[in-house]
Protein backbone atom coordinates (compact mmCIF):
# COMPACT_ATOMS: atom_id res chain seq x y z
CA UNK A 1 0.00 0.00 0.00
CA UNK A 2 0.99 3.37 -0.87
CA UNK A 3 0.83 5.45 2.71
CA UNK A 4 2.12 8.60 1.26
CA UNK A 5 -1.27 10.06 1.63
CA UNK A 6 -1.47 9.22 5.32
CA UNK A 7 1.73 10.05 6.11
CA UNK A 8 0.92 14.12 5.05
CA UNK A 9 -2.42 13.50 6.82
CA UNK A 10 -0.92 12.59 9.80
CA UNK A 11 1.22 15.60 9.55
CA UNK A 12 -1.71 18.33 8.98
CA UNK A 13 -3.02 16.75 11.98
CA UNK A 14 0.32 17.33 13.69
CA UNK A 15 0.26 20.95 12.46
CA UNK A 16 -3.01 22.11 12.79
CA UNK A 17 -3.55 20.72 16.15
CA UNK A 18 -1.14 21.88 18.24
CA UNK A 19 -2.71 21.54 22.15
CA UNK A 20 -4.02 18.03 20.98
CA UNK A 21 -0.87 17.06 20.58
CA UNK A 22 0.91 18.62 22.99
CA UNK A 23 -1.68 17.02 25.37
CA UNK A 24 -2.58 13.51 24.58
CA UNK A 25 -0.48 10.67 23.96
CA UNK A 26 -0.12 9.85 20.37
CA UNK A 27 0.47 6.30 19.11
CA UNK A 28 1.12 5.01 15.43
CA UNK A 29 -0.51 1.24 14.72
CA UNK A 30 0.10 -0.94 11.69
CA UNK A 31 2.13 2.45 10.01
CA UNK A 32 -0.64 4.19 9.24
CA UNK A 33 -3.54 3.87 12.18
CA UNK A 34 -3.79 6.77 14.88
CA UNK A 35 -4.65 6.41 18.58
CA UNK A 36 -4.55 8.57 20.83
CA UNK A 37 -5.50 8.93 25.35
CA UNK A 38 -6.35 11.98 26.34
CA UNK A 39 -5.26 10.86 29.87
CA UNK A 40 -8.77 11.70 32.53
CA UNK A 41 -8.34 13.51 36.19
CA UNK A 42 -10.45 10.15 37.89
CA UNK A 43 -8.82 7.04 37.57
CA UNK A 44 -11.41 5.27 38.84
CA UNK A 45 -14.16 5.93 36.06
CA UNK A 46 -14.63 4.03 32.53
CA UNK A 47 -12.94 5.75 29.36
CA UNK A 48 -15.12 6.43 26.11
CA UNK A 49 -13.69 5.82 22.63
CA UNK A 50 -14.60 7.99 19.69
CA UNK A 51 -13.70 6.17 16.42
CA UNK A 52 -13.42 7.24 13.11
CA UNK A 53 -11.62 6.65 9.48
CA UNK A 54 -9.26 8.58 7.89
CA UNK A 55 -9.25 6.48 4.73
CA UNK A 56 -12.06 6.73 1.49
CA UNK A 57 -13.20 4.90 -1.22
CA UNK A 58 -11.85 5.77 -4.63
CA UNK A 59 -13.63 7.77 -7.01
CA UNK A 60 -15.38 5.99 -9.33
CA UNK A 61 -13.53 5.68 -12.71
CA UNK A 62 -14.69 7.60 -15.41
CA UNK A 63 -16.75 9.85 -12.97
CA UNK A 64 -14.28 12.63 -11.73
CA UNK A 65 -15.64 14.95 -14.70
CA UNK A 66 -19.38 14.97 -13.28
CA UNK A 67 -17.83 16.82 -10.00
CA UNK A 68 -18.59 19.98 -9.56
CA UNK A 69 -15.03 20.59 -7.56
CA UNK A 70 -12.02 17.95 -7.92
CA UNK A 71 -12.40 15.38 -5.71
CA UNK A 72 -9.42 15.60 -4.06
CA UNK A 73 -8.89 19.68 -3.88
CA UNK A 74 -10.85 20.56 -0.62
CA UNK A 75 -12.65 23.37 -2.34
CA UNK A 76 -14.25 25.73 -0.21
CA UNK A 77 -17.47 27.11 -2.29
CA UNK A 78 -20.99 27.90 -2.39
CA UNK A 79 -20.91 27.20 1.40
CA UNK A 80 -19.67 23.97 1.35
CA UNK A 81 -16.53 22.03 1.39
CA UNK A 82 -16.46 19.74 -1.63
CA UNK A 83 -14.44 16.44 -1.73
CA UNK A 84 -14.22 12.60 -1.19
CA UNK A 85 -14.21 11.91 2.05
CA UNK A 86 -16.03 15.14 3.52
CA UNK A 87 -18.98 12.85 4.95
CA UNK A 88 -17.24 9.71 5.13
CA UNK A 89 -15.30 9.87 7.21
CA UNK A 90 -12.86 12.64 7.58
CA UNK A 91 -15.91 14.95 8.78
CA UNK A 92 -15.00 12.87 11.98
CA UNK A 93 -11.60 12.42 12.41
CA UNK A 94 -11.25 16.88 12.15
CA UNK A 95 -14.07 17.05 13.67
CA UNK A 96 -12.98 15.14 16.97
CA UNK A 97 -10.01 16.65 17.04
CA UNK A 98 -11.00 20.17 16.92
CA UNK A 99 -13.36 19.49 19.54
CA UNK A 100 -10.38 18.49 21.34
CA UNK A 101 -8.20 20.97 20.56
CA UNK A 102 -10.61 23.76 21.45
CA UNK A 103 -11.49 21.68 24.70
CA UNK A 104 -7.84 22.18 25.72
CA UNK A 105 -7.80 25.91 24.41
CA UNK A 106 -10.46 26.53 27.32
CA UNK A 107 -8.41 24.62 30.01
CA UNK A 108 -11.25 21.32 29.96
CA UNK A 109 -9.96 18.52 31.54
CA UNK A 110 -12.10 15.11 30.93
CA UNK A 111 -12.67 13.50 34.16
CA UNK A 112 -12.17 10.27 32.25
CA UNK A 113 -9.95 8.98 29.87
CA UNK A 114 -10.82 9.76 26.39
CA UNK A 115 -9.68 7.67 23.42
CA UNK A 116 -9.58 8.13 20.15
CA UNK A 117 -9.20 5.77 17.67
CA UNK A 118 -8.05 6.75 13.72
CA UNK A 119 -8.08 3.75 11.69
CA UNK A 120 -6.67 4.40 8.16
CA UNK A 121 -8.29 0.79 6.15
CA UNK A 122 -12.21 0.72 7.52
CA UNK A 123 -13.87 0.54 3.78
CA UNK A 124 -11.63 -2.68 3.14
CA UNK A 125 -12.85 -3.77 6.67
CA UNK A 126 -10.36 -2.38 9.12
CA UNK A 127 -7.95 -5.78 9.85
CA UNK A 128 -4.89 -3.41 9.56
CA UNK A 129 -6.21 -0.34 11.25
CA UNK A 130 -9.08 -1.33 14.05
CA UNK A 131 -8.47 -4.59 14.52
CA UNK A 132 -5.04 -4.25 15.90
CA UNK A 133 -6.00 -1.03 18.11
CA UNK A 134 -8.31 -3.23 19.41
CA UNK A 135 -6.02 -5.82 20.13
CA UNK A 136 -3.57 -3.67 21.63
CA UNK A 137 -6.57 -1.82 23.64
CA UNK A 138 -7.64 -5.64 24.72
CA UNK A 139 -3.78 -6.35 25.36
CA UNK A 140 -3.74 -3.21 28.15
CA UNK A 141 -7.39 -4.22 29.73
CA UNK A 142 -9.20 -1.15 28.70
CA UNK A 143 -12.68 -1.06 29.06
CA UNK A 144 -15.24 1.10 27.80
CA UNK A 145 -18.11 2.86 29.27
CA UNK A 146 -19.22 3.08 26.16
CA UNK A 147 -17.64 3.21 22.08
CA UNK A 148 -19.15 6.17 19.66
CA UNK A 149 -18.67 5.51 15.44
CA UNK A 150 -19.71 6.70 12.31
CA UNK A 151 -23.04 4.48 11.11
CA UNK A 152 -26.32 6.99 11.22
CA UNK A 153 -26.76 10.06 10.59
CA UNK A 154 -29.82 12.64 11.68
CA UNK A 155 -31.91 12.44 8.45
CA UNK A 156 -34.29 15.54 7.36
CA UNK A 157 -37.30 14.20 5.04
CA UNK A 158 -35.72 10.36 5.35
CA UNK A 159 -38.42 8.74 7.48
CA UNK A 160 -41.87 9.19 5.41
CA UNK A 161 -44.66 11.44 7.57
CA UNK A 162 -41.90 12.69 9.68
CA UNK A 163 -41.09 16.35 9.22
CA UNK A 164 -38.87 16.60 12.45
CA UNK A 165 -35.41 15.65 11.22
CA UNK A 166 -34.51 12.07 13.21
CA UNK A 167 -31.52 11.45 14.88
CA UNK A 168 -30.86 7.88 14.37
CA UNK A 169 -27.88 6.26 16.51
CA UNK A 170 -27.17 2.90 15.31
CA UNK A 171 -27.59 0.64 18.15
CA UNK A 172 -26.88 -2.44 15.76
CA UNK A 173 -24.89 -3.76 12.77
CA UNK A 174 -25.86 -6.34 10.23
CA UNK A 175 -24.55 -9.67 9.72
CA UNK A 176 -22.28 -10.54 6.21
CA UNK A 177 -22.34 -13.87 4.62
CA UNK A 178 -21.15 -14.39 0.86
CA UNK A 179 -22.15 -17.84 -0.40
CA UNK A 180 -20.94 -19.20 -4.12
CA UNK A 181 -23.56 -21.44 -5.42
CA UNK A 182 -22.07 -23.83 -8.13
CA UNK A 183 -24.05 -26.06 -11.06
CA UNK A 184 -21.89 -28.63 -12.99
CA UNK A 185 -22.32 -28.66 -16.67
CA UNK A 186 -21.22 -31.72 -19.11
CA UNK A 187 -19.93 -29.60 -22.10
CA UNK A 188 -20.33 -30.73 -25.31
CA UNK A 189 -21.65 -29.29 -28.38
CA UNK A 190 -24.90 -27.03 -28.52
CA UNK A 191 -26.67 -28.70 -31.12
CA UNK A 192 -27.20 -31.82 -28.79
CA UNK A 193 -28.16 -30.05 -25.27
CA UNK A 194 -29.77 -31.91 -21.94
CA UNK A 195 -33.02 -30.22 -20.64
CA UNK A 196 -31.01 -28.18 -18.39
CA UNK A 197 -27.44 -26.51 -19.00
CA UNK A 198 -25.67 -25.44 -16.01
CA UNK A 199 -26.70 -22.17 -16.66
CA UNK A 200 -30.39 -23.12 -16.28
CA UNK A 201 -30.12 -24.87 -13.29
CA UNK A 202 -28.49 -22.08 -11.80
CA UNK A 203 -30.67 -19.81 -13.08
CA UNK A 204 -33.97 -22.18 -11.42
CA UNK A 205 -31.43 -22.23 -8.32
CA UNK A 206 -31.21 -18.19 -8.24
CA UNK A 207 -34.77 -17.67 -9.03
CA UNK A 208 -35.68 -19.71 -6.17
CA UNK A 209 -33.81 -17.42 -3.86
CA UNK A 210 -35.11 -13.90 -5.14
CA UNK A 211 -38.71 -15.73 -4.80
CA UNK A 212 -38.28 -16.73 -1.22
CA UNK A 213 -36.59 -13.92 0.23
CA UNK A 214 -35.86 -14.69 4.80
CA UNK A 215 -38.53 -13.72 6.67
CA UNK A 216 -39.50 -10.10 7.71
CA UNK A 217 -39.94 -9.05 11.31
CA UNK A 218 -40.16 -5.50 12.77
CA UNK A 219 -37.82 -5.98 15.38
CA UNK A 220 -35.54 -4.06 17.64
CA UNK A 221 -33.56 -1.60 16.90
CA UNK A 222 -36.09 -0.91 14.24
CA UNK A 223 -39.48 -1.20 15.97
CA UNK A 224 -38.39 1.74 18.72
CA UNK A 225 -37.26 3.43 16.05
CA UNK A 226 -40.94 3.68 14.55
CA UNK A 227 -42.08 4.08 18.35
CA UNK A 228 -40.23 7.30 18.63
CA UNK A 229 -40.77 9.10 15.02
CA UNK A 230 -44.28 7.98 15.28
CA UNK A 231 -44.78 10.92 18.25
CA UNK A 232 -43.94 13.22 15.38
CA UNK A 233 -46.06 11.82 12.57
CA UNK A 234 -49.46 13.08 11.60
CA UNK A 235 -52.42 11.52 13.66
CA UNK A 236 -53.55 8.98 11.50
CA UNK A 237 -50.14 7.10 11.01
CA UNK A 238 -49.04 7.42 14.67
CA UNK A 239 -51.91 5.27 15.39
CA UNK A 240 -50.70 2.52 12.90
CA UNK A 241 -47.05 3.38 14.07
CA UNK A 242 -48.21 3.33 17.61
CA UNK A 243 -50.64 0.01 17.05
CA UNK A 244 -48.05 -2.21 15.65
CA UNK A 245 -49.70 -5.26 17.34
CA UNK A 246 -52.71 -4.46 14.49
CA UNK A 247 -51.42 -2.54 11.68
CA UNK A 248 -48.07 -4.68 11.44
CA UNK A 249 -48.84 -6.41 7.90
CA UNK A 250 -50.18 -3.05 6.61
CA UNK A 251 -46.51 -1.78 7.64
CA UNK A 252 -45.00 -4.69 6.41
CA UNK A 253 -46.19 -4.31 3.46
CA UNK A 254 -45.20 -0.70 3.06
CA UNK A 255 -42.03 -0.53 4.24
CA UNK A 256 -40.68 -4.23 1.71
CA UNK A 257 -42.13 -1.69 -1.03
CA UNK A 258 -38.88 -0.07 -0.82
CA UNK A 259 -35.36 -1.58 -0.76
CA UNK A 260 -34.39 1.14 2.55
CA UNK A 261 -36.75 0.14 4.35
CA UNK A 262 -36.70 -3.67 3.51
CA UNK A 263 -32.81 -3.61 4.84
CA UNK A 264 -34.46 -2.56 7.68
CA UNK A 265 -36.74 -5.17 8.42
CA UNK A 266 -35.30 -8.73 7.01
CA UNK A 267 -32.19 -10.63 6.14
CA UNK A 268 -31.67 -9.22 2.50
CA UNK A 269 -29.88 -11.31 0.00
CA UNK A 270 -28.63 -10.51 -3.29
CA UNK A 271 -27.33 -12.02 -6.41
CA UNK A 272 -23.76 -10.19 -7.49
CA UNK A 273 -21.60 -12.09 -9.37
CA UNK A 274 -22.58 -14.82 -12.10
CA UNK A 275 -20.31 -16.43 -14.45
CA UNK A 276 -20.51 -19.11 -17.12
CA UNK A 277 -20.17 -20.15 -20.88
CA UNK A 278 -17.20 -18.69 -23.17
CA UNK A 279 -18.63 -19.84 -26.96
CA UNK A 280 -21.97 -19.32 -28.43
CA UNK A 281 -22.09 -22.86 -29.40
CA UNK A 282 -21.06 -24.95 -26.71
CA UNK A 283 -22.35 -25.91 -23.55
CA UNK A 284 -20.98 -24.55 -20.86
CA UNK A 285 -19.02 -26.77 -18.41
CA UNK A 286 -20.24 -25.12 -15.22
CA UNK A 287 -22.18 -22.09 -13.98
CA UNK A 288 -20.99 -19.97 -10.49
CA UNK A 289 -23.54 -17.52 -9.20
CA UNK A 290 -21.97 -15.37 -5.82
CA UNK A 291 -24.63 -14.43 -3.79
CA UNK A 292 -24.35 -11.69 -0.85
CA UNK A 293 -26.13 -11.84 2.63
CA UNK A 294 -26.67 -9.48 5.17
CA UNK A 295 -28.38 -10.54 8.30
CA UNK A 296 -30.59 -8.81 10.63
CA UNK A 297 -29.75 -8.94 14.63
CA UNK A 298 -31.09 -12.28 16.27
CA UNK A 299 -30.21 -14.58 13.11
CA UNK A 300 -27.00 -15.19 12.06
CA UNK A 301 -24.63 -16.80 9.10
CA UNK A 302 -25.34 -20.53 9.86
CA UNK A 303 -29.41 -19.72 9.28
CA UNK A 304 -28.69 -18.05 6.49
CA UNK A 305 -26.84 -20.96 4.88
CA UNK A 306 -29.82 -23.10 6.25
CA UNK A 307 -31.94 -20.83 4.32
CA UNK A 308 -30.43 -21.08 1.34
CA UNK A 309 -29.96 -24.41 0.99
CA UNK A 310 -33.34 -25.21 1.78
CA UNK A 311 -34.83 -22.84 -0.81
CA UNK A 312 -32.45 -24.14 -3.69
CA UNK A 313 -33.32 -27.72 -2.40
CA UNK A 314 -31.62 -28.97 -5.45
CA UNK A 315 -28.94 -31.78 -4.52
CA UNK A 316 -27.10 -31.33 -8.05
CA UNK A 317 -26.23 -27.12 -6.98
CA UNK A 318 -22.95 -26.72 -4.97
CA UNK A 319 -23.53 -24.08 -2.27
CA UNK A 320 -20.22 -22.85 -0.45
CA UNK A 321 -19.90 -20.21 2.17
CA UNK A 322 -16.79 -17.57 1.05
CA UNK A 323 -16.81 -15.24 3.73
CA UNK A 324 -19.04 -14.16 6.91
CA UNK A 325 -19.58 -12.29 9.82
CA UNK A 326 -21.88 -12.05 12.12
CA UNK A 327 -25.10 -9.64 12.95
CA UNK A 328 -24.13 -7.49 16.32
CA UNK A 329 -25.87 -7.39 19.66
CA UNK A 330 -28.11 -4.48 20.13
CA UNK A 331 -26.47 -1.71 22.27
CA UNK A 332 -28.74 -0.40 25.03
CA UNK A 333 -31.39 2.27 25.07
CA UNK A 334 -31.82 2.09 28.36
CA UNK A 335 -28.02 2.91 29.75
CA UNK A 336 -26.80 6.20 30.83
CA UNK A 337 -24.69 6.24 27.96
CA UNK A 338 -27.21 6.37 25.45
CA UNK A 339 -28.95 9.20 27.58
CA UNK A 340 -25.89 10.92 27.58
CA UNK A 341 -25.78 10.94 23.83
CA UNK A 342 -29.12 11.27 22.98
CA UNK A 343 -29.26 14.63 25.43
CA UNK A 344 -26.64 15.50 23.80
CA UNK A 345 -28.22 15.58 20.11
CA UNK A 346 -31.17 17.60 22.12
CA UNK A 347 -28.54 20.15 23.14
CA UNK A 348 -27.06 20.75 19.89
CA UNK A 349 -30.47 19.63 17.50
CA UNK A 350 -32.83 21.41 19.43
CA UNK A 351 -35.66 19.70 16.40
CA UNK A 352 -34.47 16.52 16.22
CA UNK A 353 -35.99 13.26 17.34
CA UNK A 354 -33.29 10.51 18.87
CA UNK A 355 -34.31 7.14 17.75
CA UNK A 356 -32.02 4.28 17.98
CA UNK A 357 -31.54 2.75 14.53
CA UNK A 358 -30.11 -0.62 12.64
CA UNK A 359 -26.87 0.11 10.52
CA UNK A 360 -27.05 -2.22 7.53
CA UNK A 361 -23.17 -1.74 6.63
CA UNK A 362 -20.43 -2.76 8.79
CA UNK A 363 -18.29 -0.06 10.75
CA UNK A 364 -14.75 0.35 12.46
CA UNK A 365 -16.12 -0.47 16.12
CA UNK A 366 -17.34 -4.05 15.15
CA UNK A 367 -13.54 -4.82 16.16
CA UNK A 368 -14.14 -3.23 19.48
CA UNK A 369 -17.19 -5.02 20.57
CA UNK A 370 -16.20 -7.10 23.29
CA UNK A 371 -14.64 -3.79 25.28
CA UNK A 372 -17.95 -2.28 25.72
CA UNK A 373 -21.76 -3.28 26.61
CA UNK A 374 -22.43 -0.07 25.01
CA UNK A 375 -21.71 0.52 21.01
CA UNK A 376 -23.30 3.15 19.41
CA UNK A 377 -23.28 4.85 15.60
CA UNK A 378 -23.89 8.17 15.05
CA UNK A 379 -22.45 10.78 12.74
CA UNK A 380 -23.60 14.14 14.27
CA UNK A 381 -24.88 15.77 11.14
CA UNK A 382 -28.16 16.47 9.20
CA UNK A 383 -28.69 14.89 6.07
CA UNK A 384 -31.34 15.06 3.26
CA UNK A 385 -31.94 11.75 1.16
CA UNK A 386 -30.17 13.48 -1.51
CA UNK A 387 -27.04 14.04 0.41
CA UNK A 388 -27.03 10.45 1.42
CA UNK A 389 -26.30 9.13 -2.48
CA UNK A 390 -22.80 11.35 -1.96
CA UNK A 391 -21.46 9.01 0.44
CA UNK A 392 -19.10 7.10 -1.25
CA UNK A 393 -20.93 8.98 -4.51
CA UNK A 394 -20.08 11.85 -7.18
CA UNK A 395 -19.76 15.33 -5.45
CA UNK A 396 -19.55 14.26 -1.55
CA UNK A 397 -19.59 17.59 0.41
CA UNK A 398 -20.29 18.87 3.85
CA UNK A 399 -22.32 22.28 4.73
CA UNK A 400 -19.62 24.85 6.17
CA UNK A 401 -22.24 25.07 8.75
CA UNK A 402 -23.01 21.40 9.27
CA UNK A 403 -19.38 21.06 10.41
CA UNK A 404 -19.27 23.65 12.65
CA UNK A 405 -22.29 21.99 15.00
CA UNK A 406 -20.29 18.61 14.46
CA UNK A 407 -17.48 20.08 16.10
CA UNK A 408 -19.96 21.68 18.56
CA UNK A 409 -21.59 18.58 19.23
CA UNK A 410 -18.40 16.37 19.79
CA UNK A 411 -16.91 19.12 22.02
CA UNK A 412 -20.60 18.83 24.21
CA UNK A 413 -20.51 15.26 24.36
CA UNK A 414 -16.84 15.41 25.30
CA UNK A 415 -18.39 18.03 28.11
CA UNK A 416 -21.31 15.65 29.01
CA UNK A 417 -19.65 12.57 29.40
CA UNK A 418 -17.17 14.14 31.78
CA UNK A 419 -19.92 14.68 34.38
CA UNK A 420 -22.50 11.89 33.67
CA UNK A 421 -22.98 10.46 36.85
CA UNK A 422 -21.91 6.91 35.82
CA UNK A 423 -18.53 5.09 36.85
ZN1 LIG B 1 -17.18 5.34 6.66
Amino acid sequence: MDGRAFLELHRLMIASYPNVHRTLQREVVSDHSLLYTWKGTQSGRKPILLIAHMDVVPVDPGMEGAWTHPPFAGDIADGYVWGRGTLDDKASVLGVLEAVELLIAEGFEPSRTVYLAFGHDEEPRGREGAAKIASLLRSRDVRFEYVLDEGLIIGDGIIPGVAAPVAMIGTAEKGWLTVELSAPGGGGHASMPPAHTAIGLLATAIHKLEANPPAAAIKEPTRELFACAAARMPFTRQVVFTNLWLFEPLVMRQLTASPATNAAIRTTIAVTIARAGTVDNVLPTSATAVVNSRIMPGEGTASVLEHVRHVVDDPRIGIRPLKREEPTGVSPTSSASFRTLAGTVRQIFPRAVVAPGLVIARTDSAHFLDLTEATYRFLPIVLTRDDLGRFHGTNERIAVDSYETLIKFYAQLLRNSSVAATP
